[in-house]
């Protein structure tokens, strides 16, 4: 392409890049491609915070770096600079640029579409030039657009300054501002939830077809076909050869919940199917964790108990630990689900809800969660418990807390904050308790703050007590005892707005398409890197 004159435009982003520790330096130039021309708008926080806006332009992605974002407001001018074209690769990276190299940081794909020049027709005329007037059809960005040089730089064109504006059309939006629209029109995350848990990483070190690294470790091994096939094969009991282990699983064909309206019961077989399908994706969050039970011998619709102490028939292989805190009376040897077939074993024993708990058994007075349970009371409405969800999210974005919620497969909402080792019980439910209680003088009129269910007059309580030793809330994808084996699921936040979102609109049946569809929502509760930031 043509802007910088003869000039391959991809050497200065090669030039800017350490390519000491490859021998292949250089990326291919991309086919290009029929069709549309594509734009990319990347929330790149790097030094400094800045959207990268990018064309497609010749192969090539040609790009400004604008540090308060683009806007659909007509009245305001964004300083734009010139920066070093990209490849077609980087179009539609989200990950996270290492620390130490150029760019270092977190990216978002902030917008993304297609585009057309309108005034030149050749756009890489415009740019060497120095106008363009372009019409961008993206998801947050539309209509009329004119980039336009202000400030001629050294012969390369580095460090041009350049004006990005928007003409005022039927897209235009007073006081528009990027920063009100922070989430990713890829994944709906944000930079500090891609920093978190990221995807990818970008080694601008490698050619530009190998920079994208996949940084997803192997999802743990499914059950195969055949173990559960296997299990189906069953009677009503026997042995079941799954993960590696022999289950000795009994009573397969009881009914453990009952049916839903329109549907079958929910068999114990199906429970423990489930909970072999799951495991892989559910033992992450009880691994290293004391596990306990919520058990059910007879069935959801029978009588619940809690049940701590591993049982002497227990078998060998199950994995275990001994509260060396435990006073004599007091359970003194736990469950420890770090491996899948100790899920399951659980699941025959009758635990149809698993409770992790908030600390592992290494640090058992260090929690790794700060828990918030919004738990409706009999007069609570979804509506007013959604309500309260939002103050949620709006506290957690206003504090720039990651946090992330889940429904409980009964009536209500939970939000995991996992936080870095350090605080004790104390700091962390005070801390809850600090947050809660600001949320709570914003709708005072549906919670109440008295710890006896009689008192509550039917109204919402903020739970912050659970933030304590030995205190548990349900693990994500763990079953609830209900009619028709209701999940509890983890959701984006932006899905408190989704009309169809139910407290318990998923079971066991239906978790699995759920999970298909948006993947583990809870993952980045596992990257224990946070601190509390200090509330009044
Ligand atoms: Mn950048």
């Amino acid at each position: 392409m043509a802007s910088r004159g003869g000039e391959d435009p991809l050497e200065r982003y090669r030039r800017m890049r350490d390519f000491a520790r490859t021998p292949e330096p250089s990326g291919e130039r991309p086919e290009p491609e029929d069709g549309d021309r594509r734009f990319v708008v990347q929330r790149h926080r790097a030094t400094r915070r800045h959207y990268d806006f990018r064309l497609e332009i010749d192969g090539v992605l040609v790009s400004w770096a604008v540090p308060k974002g683009p806007t659909l407001d007509p009245g305001a001018r964004r300083l734009a600079v010139h920066v070093e074209d990209h490849p077609i690769e980087y179009l539609h990276f989200e990950g996270v640029i290492p620390e130490g190299e150029y760019g270092g940081g977190d990216v978002i794909v902030w917008d993304m579409g297609s585009w057309e020049p309108v005034k030149p027709d050749d756009p890489a005329t415009g740019v060497r030039e120095g106008e363009l007037h372009l019409d961008l059809h993206g998801e947050k960005l539309a209509g009329r657009f004119v980039l336009v040089r202000t400030e001629k730089g050294d012969s390369g064109g580095d460090k041009e300054q350049w004006m990005l504006l928007h003409k005022k059309d039927e897209h235009a939006v007073e006081g528009w501002d990027a920063e009100d629209h922070p989430r990713s029109v890829l994944t709906r995350r944000t930079n500090a939830e891609v920093k978190a848990d990221p995807d990818r990483l970008w080694r601008s070190d490698l050619p530009a077809a190998e920079a994208a690294v996949e940084l997803r470790a192997e999802a743990p091994e499914a059950p195969t076909l055949e173990q559960l096939e296997a299990l189906d094969a069953l009677g009503e009991e026997g042995d079941w050869e799954v993960f590696g282990r022999t289950v000795r699983v009994t009573n397969l064909d009881k009914e453990l919940f009952p049916a839903r309206e329109g549907e079958q019961p929910v068999s114990k077989r199906e429970l423990l199917r489930y909970a072999a399908a799951i495991a892989p994706v559910v033992v992450p969050y009880l691994a290293g964790r004391a596990l306990n039970m919520h058990r059910y011998p007879q069935g959801a619709g029978g009588k619940g108990f809690w049940h701590k102490e591993l049982p002497d028939h227990a078998p060998d292989w199950l994995p275990r630990w001994d509260n060396p805190d435990a006073d004599p009376g007091e359970t003194q040897t736990y469950l420890v689900v770090d491996e899948a077939a100790a899920l399951v074993w659980a699941a025959n024993y009758g635990a149809l809800e698993w409770h992790p708990w908030t600390s592992p058994t290494e640090a058992p007075d260090r929690p790794s969660y700060v828990l918030f349970d919004i738990d409706p009371g009999e007069r609570t409405g979804w509506e007013e418990t959604l309500e309260l969800a939002r103050l949620h999210r709006t506290a957690f974005d206003h504090m720039e807390v990651r946090a992330y919620p889940k429904v409980t497969g009964k009536r209500g909402i939970q939000v995991w904050v996992p936080i870095a080792p350090g605080p004790s019980f104390d700091e962390t439910r005070e801390w809850a308790e600090k947050v809660s209680r600001s949320i709570g003088t914003v709708l005072p009129d549906l919670i109440s703050w008295k710890w006896q269910l009689k008192e509550r007059n039917g109204r919402a309580r903020l739970d912050y007590t659970q933030n304590a030793v030995n205190k548990t809330l349900v693990a994500p994808y763990s079953p609830r005892p209900a009619p028709g084996a209701p999940v509890s699921v983890p959701i984006s936040w932006d899905e408190l707005d989704d009309p169809d979102l139910r407290p318990d609109r998923w079971t066991i049946r239906s978790l699995p398409d759920r999970l298909e569809e948006v993947g583990d929502l809870f993952r980045p509760v596992l990257h224990h890197d946070q601190r509390l930031p200090k509330v009044r």
